[in-house]
């Protein structure tokens, strides 16, 4: 059966009762509160702390009602509503004893409302002006004295306590929806007030700067500092990580000036972490690209890092920035063939982008070079998944997760690298029931929420899920049913498994026997697991074993194709899902249809009137060498920036170095684009129209909202004119035209169209316009029919520890950053949180290194050395380093090693023999 048929769900019918109010029946579901069923029936009722996402609080006191046979007034926000009940919402009893907490709240309340921040958006005035308290009581009613410090201290919010009602708010909102606990009440009476934990300013305090307090704050005690009233509100998707947050840009004077979480956003219903809430000052960055740029002539390739853009550039038109480019790369094309030029797509562009750079590479340039970054994050997820399942992508969505029962987190710092997940999972752990195991070498956020933690040696993932399947299979809590229904290999697994002995699996991955069995039995009695993983499993030489074996636990115990199960990768980037969906990569066209399948050839040839190259191209990680060897000689990236991304950096440096053309379309001068020849302006998220695919396969609309500066385009609209200047031009007038076209070309986005989504998007596969999207796959069969299990042996890294190089570099992000730092460290709330990198290092080893906090130290390995302060830190265990690769200053992956997965091509990040010595002082 086809796996592309909508999924079907029992349907339960809702209970509910009835009830009264204001003389008016009101049927609502049971379980819900007196003020939930007034504000169902439409009812306007005053409230301060009542948050639909909170739990009831009782603590304003303005939503009292009247209800027959109850005495007295009651909060409507904790009273259940009951069957037959009569409520008054709007007695004189009852407006008197609101006015009268009102005004009592407003005495308690400090501040000159003209000065306010929140002045035009205060809750309390609304209310106040409601309740019939004019301004003029209001100013004579509140405090005239500050009492209590303003905390200024954090770079995107002002804390002012002489502002604040107690409602609470911010702290049931830091506990219950972000569960970060950085916020209290404390101290007693008329001393109450909200202090973050060990009462430290702000930014000295463990607050993760998500800003959902503030988002929340009906009044100005808390409020952003850079923003202003925007003059309209654009709906878009952030640009940063593969959750996809929905949310509003305000903008006034073509500027981006407030950011809002989309409350009806499908992944984040409201919120945003550090990067989605504050992390837009790139936009208009004075740094930005505004011109085409061309290399003086004569200024050498390499020249310029850090130097001044218009020594080493000169600025040209579009016309002559593009004939230039078009006669190069057709030149390059004559001259040596059109498997001599290769192209880097992004994940940080748009579908459309992405749809139109792979159509130019395969249709103009004439070859399948074609990869973006998805080859270093999850090249081998995609491969993995579609050997045991027929698809790379996640099998479920973020509302699944409310149904699981326990979370497997192996290799994700989830808080960090997905926050507004890691709140997920943390809300289900703290709130819902759910069980997680975390599987990390290192001691993560979500390690203090694990019913089992399993701090495996880097590296050491097969060794570790073969153990848990070794005891599942002979503790007999194996799916049975499913294995013999769905499944194909399972002998083959039950027979490589039986070595993996709880004792052999801990001589190798360090972990416990007694974890592991306690593990393998939380997972395998639990009805509905998910397994959540990111590059801790990917970036490895054996990352497409890690991938099957995580395909192999999930077939093994019966978890995928039903609600709360499933394949979890979470993908890095905002579009990286998308980029890969789209074909921008070297062996398959939109859609995951393969170049070398001579039908889909001929249907992409008639589509784009072309002939069609009909052998897969070369990967990024191929790429370097390629042009060493003099098989590449022209390169076109658009969007990314591999002299900080690639690992064994100064090996990749070297080959651009040597390249013949170099043209990088991007919408700063990154690390990549100091060395180009050609570099072209492109527009940025906020700029733009199209879509993003975030890691649940969701395709969501991503909406202009600002002109791009000076003569930036958006990058799919440079390529088409730049494909008119070699061949004829594509002719799109809107993204909207080109999704039509992918839509017709890849059955698995058959159906998505602009007009389709407005409201939250669609998830793919949607085959046709009348598909509801697929909220999670296989529910009625495998895309490849039956799942396979594959019989992985584990290998260990590709390089180990020596006497010259005692450590282990592990590599990741942090969660004020984000990739190459091209955005994020543009953005000055981020940068002014976390300006500079630092490698991690546990006590005992600093101790043995004689380091102390902040010691500059080198750390090198067989490729490079990096000098970069210390973190002395537990976070990471004896023997293993950790550092992130965002900064420039201090790159990583000079030190990390370009080691293949063999099949799916993609480095080993995670595992670097390396040492760390401090630096020598210089003679003076
Ligand atoms: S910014 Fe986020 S973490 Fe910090 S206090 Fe507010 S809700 Fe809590
Ligand atoms: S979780 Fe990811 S998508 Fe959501 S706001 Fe943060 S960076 Fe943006």
């Amino acid at each position: 059966m086809s796996t592309d048929a909508p999924n079907k769900m029992k349907e339960t019918k809702m209970d509910t009762i009835k009830l009264t109010i204001n003389g008016r029946e009101t049927i609502v579901k049971k379980g819900a509160t007196v003020l939930e069923a007034v504000l169902e029936a439409g009812v306007y009722i005053p409230t301060l702390c009542y948050d639909s996402d909170l739990k009831p609080y009782g603590g304003c006191r303005l939503c009292v009602v009247e209800i027959e046979r109850m005495r007295g007034l009651v909060s409507a926000c904790t009273t259940p509503a009951t069957d037959g009940m009569v409520v008054r919402t709007e007695t004189p009893k009852v407006n008197q004893s609101r006015r009268i907490t009102m005004e009592l709240i407003i005495a308690n309340h400090h501040g000159d409302c003209l000065a306010c921040a929140k002045n035009q958006d205060c809750e309390l005035l609304k209310i106040a002006r409601y309740l019939g308290i004019e301004q003029d009581r209001v100013d004579r009613l509140r405090k005239s004295t500050q009492e209590l410090p303003v905390d200024d201290s954090h770079p995107a919010f002002v804390r002012d306590l002489n502002k604040c009602i107690l409602c609470a708010k911010c702290v049931r909102a830091c506990h219950e929806v972000v569960c970060h606990d950085a916020i209290d009440i404390a101290f007693r009476g008329n001393s109450a007030r909200i202090a973050t934990f060990g009462d430290k300013p702000i930014a000295e305090s463990v607050c993760k700067s998500c800003g959902e307090c503030v988002a929340r704050c009906p009044t100005g005690a808390l409020v952003p500092k850079w923003e202003k009233l925007p003059a309209t509100e654009v709906k878009t998707i952030c640009p940063y990580c593969g959750v996809g947050c929905s949310l509003y840009l305000g903008v006034r004077d073509n500027e981006v000036v407030s950011v809002r979480g989309d409350p009806e956003g499908p992944a984040n219903k409201g919120s945003l972490c550090v990067k989605g809430r504050w992390g837009y000052g790139f936009i208009n960055h004075p740094e930005r690209l505004t011109m085409p740029l061309i290399r003086i002539p004569g200024v050498p390739r390499g020249a310029g890092q850090d130097g001044k853009v218009h020594e080493i550039f000169r600025e040209a038109t579009w016309d002559e920035a593009l004939e230039l480019a078009a006669k190069k790369l057709l030149e390059l094309k004559q001259n040596y063939g059109p498997d001599n030029i290769a192209a880097l797509s992004s994940a940080k562009c748009t579908n459309e982008d992405n749809y139109v750079m792979q159509k130019f590479v395969r249709a103009v340039l004439g070859t399948n070079n074609i990869d973006h970054c998805a080859r270093l994050c999850h090249a081998s997820t995609v491969v993995g998944g579609i050997a045991a399942f027929g698809r790379g992508a996640m099998s479920n969505s973020y509302s699944d997760f409310e149904k699981t029962e326990l979370f497997f987190i192996i290799g994700s710092n989830t808080t960090e690298c997905h926050p507004v997940i890691g709140s997920i999972i943390k809300r289900r752990v703290r709130f819902g029931g759910a069980k997680l195991i975390v599987a990390d070498p290192r001691s993560i956020e979500l390690s203090e929420y694990a019913a089992v933690r399993l701090p495996h040696n880097p590296g050491t993932d097969v060794a570790l899920i073969n153990g848990l399947m070794h005891v599942i299979i002979r503790e007999g809590l194996e799916n049975k049913e499913f294995i013999r229904e769905r499944t194909e290999g399972f002998e083959e697994l039950r027979q490589l498994v039986e070595k993996y002995t709880p004792e052999a699996v801990e001589a190798v991955t360090g972990v416990p026997r007694a974890d592991i069995r306690a593990a393998a039995r939380l997972f395998g009695e639990t009805k509905s697991a998910c397994i959540l993983y990111s590059m801790g499993i990917t970036q490895h030489t054996t990352g497409t074993d890690n991938v099957k074996s995580v395909a192999n636990l999930l077939l093994l115990t019966g978890n995928m194709g039903r609600e709360g199960t499933g394949f979890s990768p979470l993908r890095g980037q905002n579009n990286v899902q998308g980029a890969c969906d789209m074909g921008a990569l070297p062996n398959v066209y939109p859609g995951y249809q393969r170049v070398d399948d001579p039908t889909v050839r001929m249907k992409f040839e008639t589509a784009w009137g072309c002939k069609l190259s009909d052998h897969p191209g070369l990967t990024v990680t191929e790429i370097a060498d390629a042009i060493l060897k003099g098989d590449i000689k022209g390169l076109y990236v658009m969007g990314e920036n591999p002299v900080l991304s690639e690992p064994n950096l100064e090996h990749f440096k070297q080959a651009l170095e040597k390249v013949e053309l170099l043209i990088v379309q991007d919408i700063f001068v990154s690390e990549t684009a100091w060395m180009a020849d050609i570099v072209l302006p492109g527009a940025a998220f906020a700029e733009k129209d199209g879509t993003f695919t975030n890691t649940e396969r969701r395709v969501q609309r991503v909406r202009q909202a600002v002109l791009p500066p000076g003569e930036a385009k958006p990058d799919w609209e440079i390529i088409s004119v730049l494909a008119g200047k070699m061949v004829k031009p594509f002719g799109y007038q809107t993204a909207s035209q080109i999704m039509d076209e992918i839509a017709s070309l890849t059955p698995i986005y058959g159906g998505i169209h602009f007009d389709r989504l407005d409201r939250g998007g669609l998830q793919w596969p949607c085959p046709d316009s009348s598909h509801p999207g697929t909220r999670f796959l296989y529910q009625d069969g495998f895309a490849r029919g039956r799942g396979k299990f594959h019989a992985v042996d584990y290998i260990a890294p590709a390089e180990s520890i020596s006497k010259g190089y005692p450590l282990v570099l592990t590599t990741g992000r942090i969660l004020e950053h984000w990739h190459t730092g091209t955005m994020s460290r543009r953005a000055n709330v981020l940068s002014e949180l976390r300006p500079s990198g630092v490698v991690e290092i546990h006590p005992s080893d600093a101790a043995k290194l004689k380091f102390v906090e902040g010691d500059v130290v080198v750390v090198a390995s067989k490729r490079g050395r990096v000098e970069v302060p210390v973190h002395i830190t537990e976070k990471s265990p004896p023997g293993v380093v950790f550092m992130s690769f965002h900064w420039r200053e201090a790159p990583a992956n000079i030190l990390t090693n370009d080691a293949l997965d063999p099949l799916a091509k993609i480095p080993e990040y995670k595992v670097s023999a390396v040492n760390a010595v401090r630096r020598r002082k210089k003679p003076r």
